[in-house]
């Protein structure tokens, strides 16, 4: 999938819209989701230009697949929600309703988070 520049997320990383940032170093930036789903709900995307969580782990460098996996490691123990857990989702393609076209980590934390997936209805 090519990656469109105009993306929400890119224009985040270009400064061009205004985030609540929570963490920046050389290969990530986090910040808050507009539409928070959780007491703490946190993005983490990395710099490069990636549409996907398949496109960053087939074409990103070793350095900027290390730095950002590092990076989203520090957010959560600098959030403080290591000990009482969090969950980190990547949503890829349609099934999974990916929205924005920009790899990006989901953050939860801040409460109990149930089960994993939703059971199907009986
Ligand atoms: P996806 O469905 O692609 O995994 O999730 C995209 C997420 O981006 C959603 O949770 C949505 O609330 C969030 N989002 C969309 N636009 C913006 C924005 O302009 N700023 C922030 N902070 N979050 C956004």
């Amino acid at each position: 999938m090519a990656y469109d520049e105009s993306n929400i997320f890119a224009r985040i990383l270009r400064g061009e819209i205004p985030c609540d940032k929570v963490y920046e170093d050389d290969h990530a930036l986090a910040f808050k989701d507009i539409n928070p789903q959780t007491p703490t709900h946190i993005l983490v995307v990395p710099k490069g230009p990636y549409a996907s969580f398949d496109d960053f782990s087939a074409q990103a460098s070793e350095a900027e697949i290390a730095g950002f996996v590092r990076a989203a490691g520090k957010i959560a123990r600098e959030l403080g929600v290591v000990a009482p857990g969090y969950r980190i989702l990547a949503n890829t393609g349609p099934d999974a309703h990916q929205e924005v076209m920009h790899f990006h980590l989901h953050l939860f934390a801040g409460k109990d988070l149930g089960r994993m997936i939703k059971p199907p209805e009986k």
